[in-house]
């Protein structure tokens, strides 16, 4: 489903965050990649994930060759077919949780009415059906994340992309946020999960080791 072939990433300024990495997620994976910070983790998920393109190697996607494809088809991709969880949830503040949902779905061509109804069945999904009316602040950081994941899968995108999905959260919510995440699993996405916590990552039937830029290993 997503291949990475010798990919490197230089940032403007001379930093070589990957350092030439090769890996195949198959439809299906629950894979944890795990490293210490700065070990380029995140770059790694944003080049998986199409946020960001490589300085070198090949991304491909469903078999596309991300490098060949035109911004507006990248963007329609990604819209389609990957969702996206981060460590500080990025939720619009002042918006209930249903809309923050909902509005996850603009570019999907639904009608409003219709993504409405979508978002709330993805908040039932994340155990927030109680929830819908509250806004962010009226929420806990575990809650919080919990929309974050029902706006990432609202969509039904063949494949979760999450870095640091615990961070921000006490271990209790953290556990919560990982059950929720293999739920997700057992009912057929791929999902891929940064962390730098080794019993997290130790929980995952596969771990993919960075170090430096670098795969260091795969267990
Ligand atoms: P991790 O997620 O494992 O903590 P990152 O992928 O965020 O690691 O970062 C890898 C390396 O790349 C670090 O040395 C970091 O300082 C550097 N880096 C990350 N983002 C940028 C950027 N936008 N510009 C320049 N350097 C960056
Ligand atoms: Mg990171």
């Amino acid at each position: 489903m997503i291949e990475l072939s010798e990919v490197t990433k230089v940032y403007p300024g001379g930093v070589t965050a990957l350092g030439g990495v090769s890996l195949r997620i198959d439809r299906g994976e629950l894979v944890a990649i795990v490293g210490p910070s700065g070990s380029g983790k995140s770059t790694m998920l944003n080049v998986l994930g199409t946020l960001d393109r490589p300085s070198s190697g090949t991304v491909r996607i469903d078999r596309y060759d991300v490098a060949r494809l035109s911004d507006a088809s990248l963007s329609a991709l990604r819209a389609t077919r990957i969702g996206f969880v981060f460590q500080q949830f990025h939720l619009a503040s002042g918006v209930r949780a249903l809309d923050n949902v909902a509005d996850g779905l603009l570019y999907s061509g639904l009608r409003s009415s219709v993504r409405r109804e979508r978002a709330a069945t993805a908040l039932e999904r994340v155990g927030l059906g109680h929830r819908m009316d509250h806004e962010p602040h009226e929420l806990s950081g575990g809650e919080r994340q919990r929309v974050a994941v029902a706006r990432a899968v609202a969509g039904e995108p063949a494949v979760l992309l999450a870095d640091e999905p615990t961070g921000a959260l006490d271990s209790a919510s953290g556990a919560g946020v990982m059950e929720l995440l293999r739920d997700l699993h057992a009912g057929g996405t791929t999902v891929v999960v940064i962390t730098h916590d080794r019993d997290i990552a130790a929980a995952l039937p596969r771990q993919v080791r960075m170090r430096d830029g670098l795969i260091l290993e795969e267990t």
